[in-house]
This record gives structure tokens, sequence and C-alpha cells, in this order.
């Protein structure tokens, strides 16, 4: 699999997806065939993950070129992910819970095996070789694989959603934490995925036979409920002459970027970072961030999380493009507490329109979707 690394790419990897692909989508999206074999779903995640190109942006190419009822479900696991990222705005306490839960996690040695791919169960060693070599799993495949995570070698699944979140080129803070939950059945309470031998082998085409996995297990329990807190972002108005971003938010170019006189680009280091990313999945955010950059007619500055700090020190206002809920928001709440900080977010409207539907299930959110595409005429 090769994954571009220039929103320019990505728009045509877009393009093509819909004019070429995206009919069978419906039909064909839970077959996993291999890497090469990927032309069933669209593959679009490393790109969205970043913000070079947004779900809103996607949904409405798509729609200029097909019937809603044609594409019904692709634009609905588009608003998954929009449908996570609110659920986790409005409950924070979920990642940095996550993010505490991790520091009290011994690395077992049948954990060490299970990311060395040398366990006994052959298709789990292969997806192991395959995420650590093109960085992205299918769909499916990342359930099954989260499913025998937990179930099956019975490893905790907070260190699953850690390492695929080391190992993804999409790694997100909602869509991954939440997904595992989900798989363990913490978040529909009681209710978890099975991964069962018949369906892994039916869906990469009777690749995997004689699995061994445990397909009678009980869901996880955790005890913690997560009352909704209210969306606090102050402003979306130009307050500061010094704008920030951060590297899941690339399309800067959508809000008024003109009128500032320094404009920072934030890749956080392992270091300044609590969940610690793959030697690959830096490398791929630096050229992303690169290659935005240098596309640009603005002066951006490239800088790490220790300059930020440092510059801090003496500037104290700044509009920061709103990164929402996860490692690089925990970050800048550590700043803003050291350093006494004011930030004013820029938001997209989009965003905070949809996540107001996330306050109960996804059920409800979708029942929604054409109320958000007609709102910001996407259909
Ligand atoms: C355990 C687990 C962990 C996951 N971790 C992540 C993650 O860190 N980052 C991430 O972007 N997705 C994650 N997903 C969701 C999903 O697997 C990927 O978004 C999808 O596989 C990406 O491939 P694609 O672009 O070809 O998707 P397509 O099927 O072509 O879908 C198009 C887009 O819709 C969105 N989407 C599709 N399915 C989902 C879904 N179930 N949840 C949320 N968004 C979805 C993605 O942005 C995707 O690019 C996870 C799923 C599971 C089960």
């Amino acid at each position: 699999m090769n994954f571009k690394t220039s929103r320019s790419e990505a728009l045509i990897v877009l393009e093509k997806y819909i004019d070429e692909d995206i009919s069978n989508y419906t039909s064909q999206r839970n077959f996993d065939l291999g890497p090469h074999e990927r032309k069933n779903i669209s593959c679009l995640s490393p790109y969205i993950t970043h913000r070079l190109i947004s779900e809103f942006e996607v949904a409405k190419k798509v729609l200029s070129k097909h019937p809603y009822q044609r594409v019904e479900k692709f634009i609905q696991e588009i608003f998954w992910r929009v449908y996570w990222k609110g659920w986790l705005e409005l409950r924070p306490k979920v990642w940095t819970d996550f993010v505490e839960d991790l520091k009290n996690i011994e690395n077992s040695n049948d954990y060490k095996k299970a990311i060395n791919g040398e366990t006994n169960i052959d298709c789990f060693n292969d997806w192991i070789k395959e995420l650590k070599e093109n960085n992205y799993l299918h769909n499916h495949t990342r359930m099954w694989f989260a499913s025998i995570w937990i179930f099956t070698l019975n490893l905790p699944w907070q260190k699953g959603a850690e390492f695929f979140l080391r190992e993804l080129y999409d790694g997100d803070a909602a869509s991954n934490t939440l997904s595992w939950r989900w798989v363990a059945g913490i978040q529909t309470k009681g209710k978890n995925y099975i991964a069962q031998n018949w369906n892994i082998n039916k869906f990469t085409n009777n690749k995997y036979r004689d699995l061994k996995l445990n397909e009678n297990p009980h869901p996880v329990i955790d005890q913690r409920d997560y009352k909704i807190l209210p969306i606090k972002i102050n402003d979306t108005e130009k307050k500061s002459n010094r704008l920030v971003f951060f590297e899941n938010e690339l399309d800067f170019k959508i809000f008024n970027t003109n009128n500032y006189k320094t404009i920072y680009c934030i890749l956080l280091s392992n270091e300044e970072r609590q969940v610690e990313l793959g030697g690959k999945v830096l490398e791929y955010k630096k050229n992303l961030i690169k290659n935005q950059i240098q596309k640009s007619v603005l002066k951006i500055e490239f800088i790490g999380g220790n300059k930020f700090i440092e510059l801090s020190n003496s500037e104290k206002n700044f509009d920061v493009i709103y990164p929402s809920v996860g490692e690089n928001m925990s970050f800048l709440k550590r700043a803003i507490k050291k350093n006494n900080l004011m930030i004013n977010y820029l938001t997209r409207d989009e965003d905070k329109y949809c996540w107001q539907f996330s306050n109960k299930g996804y059920f409800n959110f979708k029942s929604n979707i054409p109320k958000i595409l007609s709102k910001f005429k996407l259909n």
C-alpha cells in the first residue's frame, strides 16, 4: 500500500475512488482481500485523520457525483468518524483515563509475543506483520484483531489501542479508543464483538480455516461511567497575531489565515507524547506537514512542542485551530497551565454542529445525517 503525503495527491485518490470504485462499497466493503486488493474500500483514512481532506469535503465530492441512496453506506461510515469525535469531545475523561490506565499496565511476556507476531494464531501473526509493513489494517480485520487480542489472548484492550496508535498512519484518539472499547463491550455496555472463525474465513476468501479462538467470551466489565460535559470552546474570531495548528488539522487554509504575523505548525515528539508513535508514523506526519507548508504562500514555522513551550514563556496569546480531544489537546492543556496562556480556538462550524448529536448512540446520530448534509449544502 502506498499512502500519499500531499493534499493534491490525496484528492486524486479520492476522485479516482468516487469515479471508479465507490459503487461496490456496500456489498464488498467487509472483505479483506489483502493489502494488494483494496479497491473495495477507499483507504482515505490517513488523509482524513490529518484533515488533509475533511469528512465534509469527502461527503460533498461523493454526493456531487452519486445520488445519496447509492452511496448511503459510505456516507454513514464517514460520519462514524464524526460521531466518535463528538462522543469523545463530550466525554474527554475517557481519553485521559485511557492514558492513565496505560501507566499501570506492565508489558507482559504474552503482550511482547503478540506484538512480535509470535502467537499460535496464524491470522493474528499475519496481521501484525501487515500492520507494521503498511501502517494500515482493513476495518473488519481491526475488529477481528481487537477481539482476538482481548478475548483469546486475554490482553488488556488499552495495550491493544496503544499498539494501534503507535503503528497506524490513521491513528486517531476518538476512532481508535472508542472502537477498542466497543469491541471489548464497554462502549455499548455488555455487548462485545466476537471474532468467529467462519466469519474471518468467509471475509478473507477462505484464507484462515482452523483457528482456535475463544468464541464464547464475556464482555469486559468497566464500572466507570462518563457523564456528558458541555463543550467549552470560546470564540472563533481572530484574536491574536499568532496562529498555531497541529498535524491533525492540516487543511489550515479553510480558516482565515491571512493576517497573522506568525504561524506555527506543531508536531509533538515522542518525549512530548503520552502515547509514543512508531518511527514510520512520525515520519509520515512530518512529510505531510512539510508538503502542506511548502505549498503554502504563507510563512509557516514547523516546530516541536518544546519550542512552543519556550515561545509561550514570553508570548501568552495564541489563536489555535482546535485540535480536538487527544494527544495534541492534552499537550496544549499542559502548556496552558504551565505558562498561563490565553488560547482562542478556531473551530469548524460543521464539527460544532455535528458534535451535539453525539450525546446518544450512533443510531440517533445517523438519523441527523440528512439534516447535516442540507445545513452545510453537502448534497
Ligand atoms: C479496533 C479499531 C480501531 C480503529 N482505529 C481507527 C483509527 O485509529 N483511526 C481511524 O481513522 N479509524 C479507525 N478505525 C475505524 C476504521 O477501521 C478505519 O477508519 C477504516 O478501516 C479506514 O479505512 P478506509 O479509509 O478504507 O475506510 P472506508 O471504509 O473507505 O471508510 C471511509 C472513511 O470513513 C471513516 N470510517 C469508516 N469506518 C469507520 C469506523 N468504523 N469508525 C470511524 N470512522 C470510520 C474513515 O475516516 C474512513 O477513511 C478503527 C476500527 C477498529 C475496529
